[in-house]
């Protein structure tokens, strides 16, 4: 790769603030998409222009510099062509004066605007007349900057690297024929210094769909290669399954059986099972693993499922050892980090000898610390990064690839999840169970807190527990309109709810403490728990029937669904409280979540309001920053899609596409996205 400093005028001080802005090499910058386009194309006459922004071409003259009475150092002068003269001001740039020959024409592209009592055109751009312009007389690209480097440099730097540099076709030819899409460097030159907005239409059609195809071929073929993996044949223990689902005290739902059902169809193929079981919370995903789990321990083979904190795993391991056989129950074993060296040493001995085989623990720990006796299946909860880096170390662990179930109640809206999930297949829970009491969900202004917690009262005199979460607050923040802060609003429900037993829990808490305070609210012991989002994923405390968010416009709308999924699930009906920082600080997705309960519909709306970032942020993904594909264009993304499976079908070698090779092998690495 030529380096950034071959691009000329490109020096060494330059060349760091570019890096800055992640622009290492020449085809970094023709690459660098702009965020928007000032559209200055329209060359007008003086005598035409109106307010707004304009181009003209004309001399400049009678210029003149001087300071304000306030110390700005103002530049004037006057416009002409043939129909009129117009006046110019740049407001501290001094050097503008000695930039200027009055007797060369220039292209002045700015806002005419009323500045004090006269319309000008302050701050304009101008350059010589010539028949490429960058800066003015045309739609002048915008970037994203940094201090000390100007637009104008950007661009000029940008078209240098054009001239320097041999931008190749990637995509294989039959492609951009049938998709008829302009070639590449015509589409990345149009992207900076396009002719017209058609032009950009053209390079975004272009440039998203290689996007797009890269990302499909990325996963197909990470498909591909993890179905010729020989995993471990899990035959189906029919009788084990039939009667753990008759022991339940509950009956399956419809969904919950079909999503069962495939996994254990899964495991008996002979190819790692990669599964994506996605369910909103509380849509009873555990019992759907343990399933899974207890048809492995059938086989004498050994299970492990990850969870993303200890809290959590602890609970998946009580839970699952709740209600399975006692036989069965024996071998589940917790791994966790809070747990005394000498239980850690002894958990760790019977799960290499294989007297373990339903093994519970975080991903961290499983992942660095565990030696398995006969790893059969690996099921992963909550976590939105799963990628082949991780698969391949989970699969140095075991005999053969383990079988994958990955679980998310993070909600994808069903026109992405092929795009999302491409390499998984996908089983989805979308009913909640039957005896579900929905959850009610009311804002509430700050000014009614107390009522509401003096009303509360009755509720915990009925033996109900209360969720409070409190949003992170940084120290700055602090002196916000009300102290939000964990500790504050701890203090003060402890003085309003004297005799109830109220509790602190937050992140930065030891583990130990983390998991007492929270043994003794399951236990009931606490009636109210004041927290951060420690408790978001998963904790399943059916007894707790309302969760009141403090700050809840520090919130986004994922997150807030899945807080409110912490109640409601037992047989009492949940209510949750939404309570912004302040009386004007209402934003309408927590109006939306008033009135929606269903996370798939949230997701969808949430797509539409703030666009795929909302979704993105919500998984943390790192892959998808799509720079010119919109992900909501299902039409492409499908096209793109059968285009990269008619590659694979053609027997297309990537070492034929050096360069398309690079783009999916970044992308191999970082696709599996759940
Ligand atoms: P999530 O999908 O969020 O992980 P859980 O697996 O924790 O949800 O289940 C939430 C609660 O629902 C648990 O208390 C579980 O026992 C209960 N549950 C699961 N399936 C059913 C069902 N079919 N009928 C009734 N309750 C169920
Ligand atoms: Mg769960």
């Amino acid at each position: 790769m030529s380096s950034i400093q071959d691009i000329k005028g490109v020096g060494e001080t330059t060349a760091k603030l570019l890096v800055k802005l992640g622009l290492q090499s020449p085809i970094d910058l023709i690459e660098n998409i702009p965020r928007k386009y000032d559209d200055y194309s329209r060359v007008m006459s003086v005598r035409s222009i109106k307010p707004g922004p304009v181009t003209i071409q004309a001399r400049i003259h009678a210029i003149t510099s001087r300071y304000s009475k306030k110390g700005l150092h103002i530049t004037e002068a006057l416009a002409s062509d043939s129909t009129g003269s117009v006046k110019i001001m740049w407001f501290n740039q001094r050097y503008r004066a000695q930039s200027l020959n009055p007797d060369a024409e220039y292209f002045i592209s700015g806002d005419f605007a009323q500045s004090y009592r006269y319309l000008v055109i302050a701050n304009p751009s101008c350059e010589l007349v010539s028949a490429f312009p960058l800066h003015t007389a045309r739609l002048v690209p915008q970037y994203r900057l940094t201090k000390g480097l100007s637009a104008n440099q950007l661009r000029k730097f940008t078209k240098n690297a054009f001239d320097q540099t041999k931008v190749t076709e990637t995509l294989p030819q039959w492609i951009v024929d049938e998709k008829e899409l302009v070639d590449r460097r015509t589409a990345l030159f149009s992207m900076h210094f396009p002719e017209s907005l058609m032009a950009v239409d053209k390079a975004r059609k272009r440039l998203g769909f290689e996007e797009l195809f890269e990302m499909s071929l990325a996963s197909a073929l990470n498909k591909q290669d993890f179905a010729q993996e020989k995993a471990q044949h899990i035959p189906f223990s029919e009788s084990t399954v039939v009667e753990f689902v008759k022991s339940l005290s509950f009956e399956l739902t419809n969904d919950q059986r079909k999503s069962a059902w495939a996994v254990l169809q899964d495991m008996t193929s002979g190819s790692p099972m990669n599964r994506l079981l996605e369910g909103d919370v509380g849509s009873g995903k555990t019992v759907v693993a343990t399933i899974a789990m207890l048809n492995v321990a059938a086989d004498g083979k050994q299970s492990v499922l990850m969870a993303p904190t200890e809290l959590l795993a602890t609970q998946h391991a009580n839970t699952i050892e709740k209600i399975l056989p006692k036989g069965v129950a024996s071998q589940v074993v917790l791994l966790s980090a809070g747990m005394k060296k000498q239980q850690k040493d002894a958990a760790k001995l019977a799960i290499k000898k294989g007297d373990a085989r339903l093994i519970i623990g975080t991903h961290a720990l499983i992942q660095d610390k565990v030696e398995f006796n006969d790893l059969g299946l690996a099921v992963i909860d909550e976590q939105h990064r799963f990628g082949v880096e991780q698969r391949k170390k989970l699969q140095s662990k075991a005999k053969t690839m383990p079988h994958i179930l990955n679980m998310t109640a993070t909600p994808i809206p069903r026109s992405l999840t092929l795009t999302l999930y491409g390499e998984m297949d996908v089983s989805i829970i979308a009913e909640k169970p039957g005896n579900r009491t929905s959850t009610t969900t009311k804002i509430l202004l700050p000014e009614q807190r107390k009522t509401l917690y003096e009303s509360l009262k009755s509720v915990m005199d009925n033996g109900r527990q209360i969720f409070v979460v409190c949003p992170l607050i940084e120290e700055g923040e602090a002196k916000a309109a009300r102290s939000l802060s964990v500790e504050s609003i701890h203090k003060q429900l402890k003085s309003w709810l004297k005799g109830y037993e109220v509790a602190l829990l937050h992140g930065k808490m030891p583990a130990s403490d983390k998991q007492a305070i929270m043994n003794d609210f399951i236990k009931n012991k606490i009636n109210v728990l004041v927290s951060t989002t420690v408790i978001e994923v998963g904790v399943d405390i059916p007894n707790a029937s309302v969760m009141i968010v403090e700050g809840a416009d520090k919130f986004g709308l994922a997150q807030l669904h899945q807080l409110r999924g912490r109640v409601g699930r037992g047989v009492h009906a949940g209510s949750c409280y939404l309570i912004p920082t302040d009386n004007d600080s209402v934003p309408k997705r927590l109006r939306v979540l008033e009135s929606e309960n269903d996370g798939f519909k949230l997701a969808e709306y949430d797509l539409e309001l703030r666009g795929p970032g909302a979704i993105y942020g919500t998984m943390q993904h790192g892959a998808l920053d799509l720079r010119v594909a919109k992900i909501t264009d299902t039409k492409m993304i499908a096209e793109a899609r059968s285009a990269a499976l008619a590659y694979i079908k053609k027997g297309e070698n990537l070492l034929k596409y050096p360069q398309l090779k690079v783009h999916v092998d970044r992308l191999r690495t970082i696709t599996n996205l759940n």
